[in-house]
């Protein structure tokens, strides 16, 4: 499906369609304190996986960098809010993501050079949990001496992975999602969704907009996800023997692991809704039949166990736990 906004016309980076989209709340917070020139020298922002932090931060550099910012939010026409949209304003660093030591030095650097369109150079760095240690490490030496007319912008999904002396240095901007029914009215008022369809994906997404968009526009990865449930069910009724060599063949997708133990998360709620008398709430709807059986054949203490024990193995596999590992302990405690 092709997109059907547009934050400014012409050619626009897919992450400027939706600049605060369920995210006003946040980017109202942000907009205050830029409108009282209170500027943090680095903010943080932080929230799950998927929940916009990327956009929100993108959306806030634009208003740092712009000419005509009103009421602290970026004019979108000037000269300088056209160059971030082209992704070519000469004062807005990217950083590649993850973090790693030879860039991030290379980036602070630069970000220590002169504005050249703007009143100061921004740096955005996303994923700083998933950074090297030696591009933390460098990272907080530009925090405790930042350069003049700099700012930092980060991102994390866990915040709890990053230095402490990086956090305590930044203000922290918490990112909610906008949960399901705001994310399926969005869907249906901007992409055409068909209601029930949008509500759908809005509680698949676990209420994360830029989740569902990123499967609106790819259909592949809705296929991945049922391909995923149905490894899963096969698993559940496999032997022994079965699960100990499937679980290396898995943990050998590693780029696929963590959207795979996410699917598994959403199919164990769904045995929960389903054991509770809530057929109608579950997310995975083309696994109905199966979801019947399994609601029949598992106790409630086995399904909260291993919904809890995948939670736990995605924490693990973020954390940059050894993938075979996670995968074999989560397979082999899956109940027979
Ligand atoms: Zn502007």
């Amino acid at each position: 499906m092709t997109a059907v906004i547009h934050a400014a016309s012409g050619d626009v980076d897919p992450e400027f369609r939706l600049p605060t989209h369920g995210l006003e709340a946040a980017a109202a917070r942000l907009a205050l304190a830029q409108a009282r020139g209170r500027q943090a020298h680095a903010s943080l922002l932080t929230g799950p996986a998927h929940a916009g932090k990327r956009r929100l931060a993108r959306w806030l550099a634009q208003a740092m960098l712009c000419l005509h910012p009103s009421a602290g939010e970026p004019c979108g026409a000037c000269r300088s809010c056209r160059l971030v949209f082209a992704g070519q304003h000469p004062d807005l660093m990217v950083a590649a993501s993850p973090l790693k030591v030879d860039s991030t030095r290379q980036l602070l650097a630069d970000l220590a050079l002169l504005p050249l369109e703007s009143p100061r150079r921004v740096a955005l760095l996303a994923d700083i949990d998933q950074a090297t240690p030696g591009a933390a490490n460098s990272l907080l030496k530009t925090l405790e001496e930042p350069p003049s007319r700099a700012v930092l912008i980060l991102t994390a999904s866990q915040p709890e992975r990053v230095l402490s002396t990086i956090r305590s240095r930044c203000r922290i901007i918490s990112v909610r999602p906008p949960g399901a029914v705001i994310v399926a009215e969005l869907l249906t008022r901007l992409q055409d969704v068909p209601p029930d369809a949008a509500m759908a994906l809005g509680r698949r997404s676990g209420g994360r907009l830029d989740w569902a968009l990123a499967e609106l526009e790819d259909p592949a990865r809705e296929q991945e996800r049922i391909e995923g449930l149905l490894l899963l069910e096969r698993l559940l009724t496999a032997p022994r023997s079965e699960r100990l060599r499937s679980a290396p063949e898995i943990a050998r997708r590693t780029d696929a692991l963590d959207a795979l133990l996410e699917g598994w998360i959403g199919w164990w709620r769904d045995l929960l809704l389903w054991r509770s008398g809530l057929p109608d709430a579950v997310v995975n709807r083309e696994r109905s039949v199966s979801l019947a059986t399994f609601a029949e054949a598992l106790s409630p203490a086995a399904i909260l166990s291993m919904l809890s024990l995948t939670e736990d193995a995605l924490r693990r596999l973020r954390a940059n736990a050894a993938p075979q590992l996670v995968l074999e302990t989560l397979i082999l405690e899956m109940p027979s």
